[in-house]
């Protein structure tokens, strides 16, 4: 792509000092929203808290009208284009075992992916560039959205139109990730290309016809099928797939029968479908339905294969990744920034945006300080502990982000 040159330096002091001097705010909306979790597309309290933070600031402010989201545009003061930023704010279902002065104050609920920070990075950047918004070059986009734990919640504020909040579409997207362990507290890691898997799902239901377990040839068995297919599924992923541009499927339910005497009429299983490409996706998704249908016609028995696109691959675009990154190495130091060596197997709706708007998605190490990042617990886990120090790293590579690439944009037409 185009108009993606070197950061141009920008007037005023470090957004670094920016970010420091808020760091105390940060981390106090970050555990306000800690430790009220919610789950899924409606999210009123963290909604109100997200308002909250950016009352006064000189932000056009839309709310969501199916699900709690927070669109706000800021306009600068000088003409440009618009870069949008992203934080996802939903909590997942899990209950808080961290045993931390602010974990979750509700049972069952926890802020275990860290959506919480992304949630505080974000309003801290637009608390940071609004005080900037007379040498902003262009315009903001601050996407703080509900859902992204398998609600698609992404997808929900497209359709209700945040890629054209400012008027125009962006000419870039951001978003941060911060990982409790596997990367050190402060390294920011991003590729290019795919960045994260899709997840798709696979339902099947294979029909035959129950009766007397001693007598199996007067049925039609589903159960010997149903499990010839989730064998076969693993084979064809060996056979069928390069192992560069791998899939995974992993059948997680599988449900037939009540009894050791009856021969059930139906067998169901559910596979989780990861790939890293549209190519291979593509090719998965008919591979696995045709095997299924095959293997229940071989045994003369009718299956339903119902394939669910859920969330898309994560694509980085390539000089977006590259200005990303090279932000992070002229803010942080190039040795807090490493070339992700490979995408990760779990899924992300900004996917959608970066179907839409060339963009990047970013990790930001946020394991405690004094733990081994290789043995902390992992996002999703109940003991998974986040560390506040990256909160004022995330904002500042939130705004840093908007500003030099507004500044590399230059005016419009
Ligand atoms: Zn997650
Ligand atoms: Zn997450």
């Amino acid at each position: 792509m185009t108009g993606v040159g070197p950061g141009s330096p920008l007037p005023g002091g470090p957004v670094r000092d920016d970010a420091a001097a808020i760091a105390a705010d940060l981390a106090e909306l970050r555990h306000r929203i800690h430790q009220e979790p919610e789950i899924g597309l409606d999210l009123p309290q963290t909604q109100q808290k997200v308002l909250g933070a950016l009352d006064g600031l000189p932000l056009e402010l839309t709310l969501g009208r199916g699900l709690s989201s927070v669109t706000a545009v800021l306009r600068g003061g000088q003409p440009g284009r618009t870069v949008l930023l992203r934080g996802d704010m939903d909590a997942l279902p899990i209950t808080e075992r961290t045993g931390l002065g602010y974990a979750s104050a509700v049972t069952g609920v926890m802020h275990a992916c860290g959506h919480d920070l992304h949630t505080a990075m974000l309003a801290g950047a637009a608390r940071i560039l609004s005080a900037r918004r007379h040498e902003l070059p262009g315009n903001v986009i601050f996407m703080f959205q509900p859902g992204e734990e398998g609600h698609a919640g992404a997808r929900h504020m497209i359709n209700e139109g945040v890629l054209d909040a400012a008027g125009e579409r962006p000419v870039a997207a951001y978003a941060l990730h911060v990982a409790s362990a596997q990367l050190g507290l402060g390294l920011v890691a991003t590729r290019a290309g795919s960045m994260m898997a899709a997840a798709d799902v696979l339902d099947v239901t294979v029909r035959g016809h129950g009766g007397h377990a001693s007598q199996p040839h007067l049925a039609a068995d589903p159960i010997p099928a149903a499990c010839e297919m989730v064998t076969a599924l693993q084979t064809m992923v060996t056979r069928r797939f390069s192992v560069f541009d791998p899939v995974v499927i992993t059948v997680g339910s599988f449900h037939a029968g009540t009894t050791d005497n009856v021969i059930p009429d139906e067998a169901h299983f559910l596979a989780t479908v990861r790939s890293f490409s549209t190519a291979a996706r593509d090719q998965v998704r008919a591979a696995s339905q045709r095997l299924v249908a095959d293997i229940a016609a071989a045994h003369g028995l009718q299956a339903s294969a119902e394939y669910l696109d859920e969330y898309p691959v994560t694509v980085n675009d390539a000089a977006e990744a590259a200005f990303a990154a090279q932000a992070a190495a002229d803010l942080f130091g190039d040795g807090r920034v490493l070339a992700q060596p490979h995408p990760l197997p779990g899924a992300e709706d900004f996917s959608f945006v970066l179907e839409q708007v060339p963009g990047a998605f970013i990790m930001l190490g946020a394991c405690p300080a004094g733990t081994d990042p290789a043995t902390a617990p992992f996002n999703h886990a109940a003991d998974a502990v986040f560390d506040d120090a990256a909160l004022a790293d995330g904002t500042t590579l939130l705004a840093e982000l908007a500003l030099r690439r507004l500044a590399a944009a230059g005016p419009p037409g």
